[in-house]
Parts: C-alpha cells; sequence; structure tokens
C-alpha cells in the first residue's frame, strides 16, 4: 500500500516496508525494494502512479527482503545507481553469501536457497557511508545503525526517520522474540542512536517491518527489552552447553517457532551474535570439550 507520509515522501508498507522519496523533475530515490521482483513491481506502479521516474536505490543492508526488488527495478530502470553500505553492497553483489553465512560458510543446504534468504544478485555501484549526503538531487541523512546487520544505514528525511531493521515493531517482536541480530553490541549502541535522533528533531520513525510511529521512545524501549532479556536467557543457557544447545534452551524460554531450516538457522545466527557479545563483555567463556564447542558462565 502506498501513503504519503510527509511532503514528497511516499511509503510503500507491506511486510517489508520501501520509501519513495521525491526528486527533482520528476525523479525519485527509493529506498529498500522488498522481498522480490513482486516487489519490485509494486514499486514500479507506485512510481507511475505518482508520476516519477527512479534515479537511485539505497539500499539499507542486505538482507534479501530489502534488496530483493533491486533486480527486477535495475532491469526496468537501466539508468538506475544502486548504493549501499559496505560489505552489505558486497552481499547485494553476490547474494549467495547469505545462505553460506548462515550455514558456516559452507555450501547451503537447498532449502537456505530460497527468496527469503537470497535475493537476486543486482549490481552496487557506489558504497555509502553515515553522514549528509545529495542522492539523485535528494538531500538525505544516512545514520549508522549496524547491528541487526554488520553494516545498516537508516536514512533520515527532514523529521522522517526510517530505521530499517534497527528497531522492529511491536507485532514483529511479538511474532520473533529473538529478533534477528549479528552484532548485539552494536545493536544496543543503535538504540541510543535511534533515541538521541529524537532529541535532535525526528519526530516519526518507520521501522522496515511496521507502522510508521510517534512514540519514538517506546518503539525503542520495547526492542532493548527484548534484546536484555535475550541476553539474560542466552547467559543463563551457558553450562558447558554447545551453541546448537543453546539455542533449544532459547528456544524453550522465549518460545520460538522453529520448525524449518531458514528459522532454525537464522535463530542459531542470532544466538552465536550473543554468544559474542557475552564472550567479549567477559559473561560467558568458549572452550572445547571431547570435541564439542562448549559456553559456560566464569567460575
Ligand atoms: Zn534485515
Amino acid at each position: 500500500m502506498l501513503s504519503n507520509v510527509a511532503d514528497g515522501l511516499h511509503v510503500m508498507t507491506g511486510a517489508v516496508n520501501s520509501l519513495i522519496v521525491e526528486g527533482p523533475d520528476d525523479t525519485a530515490v527509493l529506498v529498500d525494494t522488498g522481498s522480490d521482483a513482486d516487489a519490485g513491481k509494486r514499486i514500479r506502479r507506485a512510481l507511475e502512479e505518482l508520476g516519477r521516474t527512479p534515479t537511485a536505490i539505497v539500499n539499507t543492508h542486505s538482507h534479501a527482503d530489502h534488496c530483493g526488488g533491486n533486480a527486477y527495478l535495475v532491469k526496468r530502470f537501466p539508468e538506475l545507481e544502486v548504493l549501499a553500505p559496505e560489505i552489505e553492497a558486497n552481499i547485494i553483489r553476490a547474494p549467495y553469501l547469505e545462505p553460506v553465512y548462515l550455514f558456516h560458510g559452507a555450501s547451503p543446504p537447498r532449502e537456505l536457497l530460497s527468496k527469503w534468504l537470497m535475493a537476486p544478485a543486482s549490481p552496487v555501484h557506489r558504497e555509502i557511508a553515515a553522514g549528509d549526503h545529495e542522492i539523485g538531487g535528494v538531500a538525505l541523512t544516512l545514520i549508522d545503525l549496524r547491528g541487526h546487520a554488520h553494516r545498516q544505514l537508516a536514512v533520515r528525511v527532514g523529521e522522517f526517520l526510517f530505521a530499517a531493521d534497527g528497531v522492529f515493531g511491536e507485532g514483529t517482536l511479538e511474532r520473533y522474540p529473538l529478533p534477528f541480530a549479528q552484532d548485539v553490541g552494536a545493536q544496543l549502541k543503535s538504540f541510543e542512536v535511534i533515541e538521541a535522533s529524537a532529541s535532535e528533531g525526528v519526530k516519526r520513525l518507520l521501522p522496515g517491518h511496521g507502522d510508521v510511529t510517534e512514540d519514538i521512545g517506546q518503539v525503542v524501549e520495547r526492542n532493548r527489552l527484548a534484546v536484555e532479556r535475550a541476553v539474560e536467557v542466552v547467559e543463563d543457557a551457558c553450562r558447558s552447553t554447545t551453541t546448537e544447545e543453546v539455542l533449544a534452551r532459547v528456544a524453550a524460554e522465549l518460545g520460538l517457532a522453529m520448525d524449518d531450516l531458514p528459522r532454525y538457522h537464522l535463530n542459531l545466527c542470532t544466538v552465536s551474535a550473543y554468544l559474542s557479545h557475552l564472550r567479549s563483555e567477559g559473561r560467558v567463556e568458549v572452550g572445547l570439550e571431547a570435541g564439542r564447542l562448549t559456553w559456560s558462565r566464569p567460575t
């Protein structure tokens, strides 16, 4: 669904949100493109409705559900410039890397080669970093919200912040009580960055999954509580426990639905991110015992 959220700013809401920012001379800049060619088609139709031609795509990060519409749009609009943060740019160009990293770097089982975890390949013409930019004639501020992904940029347009997966909406957190993370320490710092943006003029926030909210403090707090709860549960599970056993305990404690390989491996990656975080804080130790990699709390 297309809705106008501010002057010259439109949101395509759905399972994953995308932004259309009006540029000069009937152009537009896109932020994220949804999961697949169908999402790309919906964006193209919205552009037609608005009478706009896109000049650039800004991808907030490389997860397939945020860049899956790129390939379709780049084919339809060959002049499009695609921009993405470092590291993420390489995965957007070679999307097989996403299922590969979720399977310890090895050739992944076919169940991980679905569109949810592997977008069609897309060019990235330019890597971008946090700061003030003029992209396609539009002034955008990019904000570093890494943590959910190794690199992730939020996009601020005036008083509006598209936070990508820097925070999740309430409904998403209810469905997924262990929000996906690749660097939990960075994720916690990103929550502070979002809170600070509210005191620096941001009035409304749109997460990558969820609805526009004016209560930025509340959405951040809800996400922080979810992460802090997961930190406690993971730490408590570390009793000479393998990573897979930690995941099983966390799944039981938080009530995670894990009945397919994609969900299992996404959660295993997230639990690993928590274990790395806890170890970097000296709260858990890693060991090798009889061919088992185990996690324990220091004695
Ligand atoms: Zn994501």
